[in-house]
């Protein structure tokens, strides 16, 4: 190993591509990839870090060219080092670009200015000052006067207090700093997004099963799945462990999903850790978040919360990243590279050492089977605190109603259900499994849908008559004629919860509803608006998609109707089944978070499908035994290992050639899939074809995906467009 691959000072410099150095006699064998070195750089050949991204026998240019390593550099903070291990782990598990890898695991690319506090400091006595301010309102000075007769009082003033209620100008302040009256000073502040200003809180005494999985994860460094129901007291076993690792002098990255991340989630942790924990969220400026990845790397705090990115907040001595609700799809990075948020904290963990706690209340399969393989130590809370028990559910087949001739979308038990909550005084949510937005529109004659001219995707209407197209934004005119068949019998075909309250609000026209879907929570703020208003008991009866069934404790719903339970099961994609009964559990567990005890209505067209029935008696075990029988018949993960690779062009037989092309590329020991028209087989005039790797194991696959990088970097592409996804 005779050469390093070198990034040049990646905070500085704008850097595209690898440099390549001779690694010095007496430093082979001690240079790795990660290791911050110093290089000749540049005209002048002076040196510059640099981070060596990899190590190898052939030198790309004749020897004679390359320069040496001057040195390992100890002056750099290792934790960047660290990180770019991580980001080249990333590179080879994703595929992405080394600087794509590296802008994603160093959110801070370029630093801010820090934002500055200036101060006004008297630099006389008082007595000189009073007779100052004497001379200033002789002279008629006012502005002067003002700040004088303040300055008799207070030695230091804030520039803002002057400047804002004093006001005086800038110039008057000047020209008392000329005559030496006072001086100007500034320090840096950092921004801090939160300000904790509350109480704080004690431990709780915990349960045994607390007890038990504190102790567990407290005592050994490892990987760890909290498997506990909803609201079994996950968040109070995190508040211990965190506390007991900052107490061993590490700091510790709690990932909760975007979602999640309310102001009361928040509020616990800052009763318990005060300022010492802070918080990033996608809100955040750049600057915001420069401030947050300082204040870890000097030791100011030692929590962070934050969603998925908050994994790469470089703190000095990592011991531990915890990650709620782990089985959430917002895990899984849009962006190239779309890393796993799960796989990549356990390499993090990994190299730093540090220890990986999942909790979920529905364990992700991929979790819950490494958990049976012994990768992770299981741990089980399986009791709720807070003296409720787990709701009741009931199934109800739609297709009973309809024969007995219930055309509303409301079942008779579920609208007796509500009836008798409304009565009692008591909360309910109604949730509409169903992802997509309100009502595209179809012709009841032919039954042509209308669609977007640009991707294959169906228009749907909204309140302003206007039909829109969420890929793209296409707007266009509400249409009142079938364009195909001319009929004027074209309706929105709604299932969607705008439906859901009009429904509501004709059969119970004394109930107070509330709605929250994307379309209610476009506003700022929105989200937590509805959130809080439904917990301060302004509205009998909360609708919504699956926003409104993640993580949210009102104690006063003993009611949850889930409506379409199985419409997600018609979802294209294996994991549907797993998907439909997370929802419909966290939808059940919503229910008799207080006193009383709760129950749920699962209304659905296909009440022997497995994820329905599993979810309504809450048998985790039962649907895990069945879901990973369905995935080792069919080689799916977490039994077998695919990527699904996407090519786009606009130029439907170029992209169909591209896959076939990529297709040849695979290796004996991996099947692939396809080339098929993807499920969204056009957006924005590009066409979109698929293929999926299949294979027994991350490495075979990871083969297979590596060729065809190599292809398509020879490739003679025109503006075809290649992604892969690791599912
Ligand atoms: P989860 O995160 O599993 O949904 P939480 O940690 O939010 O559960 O706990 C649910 C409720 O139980 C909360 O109101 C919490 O204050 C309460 N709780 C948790 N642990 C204890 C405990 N050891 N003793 C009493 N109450 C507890
Ligand atoms: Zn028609
Ligand atoms: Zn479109």
């Amino acid at each position: 190993m005779n050469y390093a691959n070198v990034i040049i000072d990646i905070s500085h410099e704008k850097v595209d591509r690898t440099f390549q150095y001779i690694i010095p006699e007496e430093l082979k064998g001690s240079i790795k990839p990660g290791d911050c070195v110093n290089v000749p750089f540049g005209k002048g050949n002076s040196l510059r870090h640099s981070y060596v991204i990899s190590i190898s026998d052939k030198s790309e240019i004749e020897p004679e060219r390359l320069k040496y390593i001057d040195s390992l550099s100890d002056s750099f903070n290792r934790i960047q080092s660290d990180y770019i291990k991580l980001a080249s782990w990333m590179k080879d598990t994703y595929g992405s670009t080394m600087i794509a890898a590296l802008k994603t695991v160093l959110p801070v690319k370029k630093p801010v200015k820090l934002k500055e506090k200036k101060k006004i400091i008297r630099k006389l006595s008082s007595e000189e000052t009073a007779s100052l301010y004497s001379e200033a309102i002789r002279k008629k000075h006012p502005a002067k006067a003002r700040l004088l007769n303040e300055l008799v009082k207070e030695e230091v003033l804030p520039y803002e207090l002057v400047t804002g209620k004093l006001n005086v100008s800038s110039s008057t302040i000047n020209s008392l700093f000329k005559d030496g009256v006072i001086s100007i000073e500034s320090e840096s502040v950092y921004r801090n997004p939160v300000v904790p200003d509350t109480e704080r809180d004690k431990a709780k005494e915990l349960s045994d099963e607390q007890r038990y999985a504190c102790d567990t994860i407290n005592e050994k460094t490892g990987k760890y799945l909290l498997h506990g129901i909803t609201g079994s007291g996950k968040t109070e076993v995190y508040l211990n462990i965190i506390e007991k690792t900052i107490a061993r002098g590490q700091q510790c990255i709690m990932l909760i999903p975007e979602i999640a991340l309310t102001y009361q989630t928040l509020l616990r942790f800052y009763k318990r850790f005060g300022d010492r924990v802070s918080v990033m969220n996608s809100t955040l400026s750049a600057g915001e978040r420069y401030d947050q990845c300082l204040r870890a790397e000097k030791g100011d705090i030692d929590v962070i919360i934050g969603p998925r990115s908050a994994l790469f907040v470089p703190f000095p001595n990592l011991g531990m990243v915890i990650i709620d609700e782990e089985h959430e799809s917002t895990y899984i990075s849009e962006q190239n590279p779309r890393y796993h948020t799960k796989e990549t904290a356990e390499e993090l963990c990994r190299i730093k050492n540090a220890t990986l706690v999942l909790g979920s209340a529905t364990p992700s399969l991929e979790s819950y089977y490494g958990a049976k393989n012994g990768e992770y130590t299981l741990l089980r809370l399986t009791r709720r605190l807070t003296g409720g028990t787990l709701p009741d559910a009931e199934i109800v087949d739609m297709r009973n109603e309809l024969r007995n001739g219930n055309r509303s979308m409301l079942s008779r038990r579920l609208s007796e259900l509500i009836k008798d909550r409304l009565d009692k005084k008591e909360q309910i949510m109604l949730f509409l499994n169903k992802r997509g937005y309100s009502g595209f529109l179809n012709c009841r004659m032919c039954g042509h849908v209308i669609k977007c001219p640009h991707c294959d995707v169906s228009l749907s209407r909204h309140n302003d008559g206007r039909l829109k197209c969420h890929y793209c934004g296409y707007e266009t005119g509400d249409v009142k004629k079938c364009p195909k068949c001319g009929s004027e019998h074209i309706r929105a075909f709604r299932v969607g919860t705008q439906q859901v309250e009009e429904t509501v609000k004709k059969m119970f026209p004394q109930a107070y509803v509330l709605r929250m879907d994307a379309d209610t929570t476009q506003e700022k703020d929105s989200y937590e608006k509805i959130l809080s208003a439904f917990a301060d008991n302004e509205a009998d009866i909360l609708i919504g998609t699956q926003m409104i069934v993640k993580g949210h404790d009102f104690p006063n719903v003993t009611l949850v109707g889930a409506l379409a339970a199985d419409l997600s099961l018609n979802d294209s994609d294996f994991r549907t089944g797993e998907k439909t009964f997370q929802l419909l559990a966290q939808a059940i567990g919503r229910a008799g978070r207080g006193e009383k005890t709760g129950l749920a209505i699962i209304q659905t067209y296909r009440p022997d499908h497995y994820s329905i029935i599993d979810a309504a008696t809450q048998d985790y075990e039962a649907f895990f035994e069945e879901e990973i029988s369905y995935r080792r018949l069919c080689s799916y993960p977490p039994a077998g290992c695919m990527v699904h690779v996407l090519v786009t062009s606009d130029d439907e037989r170029r992209a169909l050639g591209l896959a076939t092309a990529l297709k040849k590329r695979a290796d004996k020991d991996v099947a692939i899939i396809g080339p098929a028209p993807d499920v969204i087989s056009k957006v924005s005039d590009r066409f979109r074809y698929g293929i999926y790797i299949k294979g027994r194991s991350k490495e075979s696959v990871a083969a297979t995906r590596l060729k065809m990088e190599e292809f398509l970097d020879m490739a003679p592409l025109i503006n075809e467009n290649v992604t892969f996804d690791v599912l």
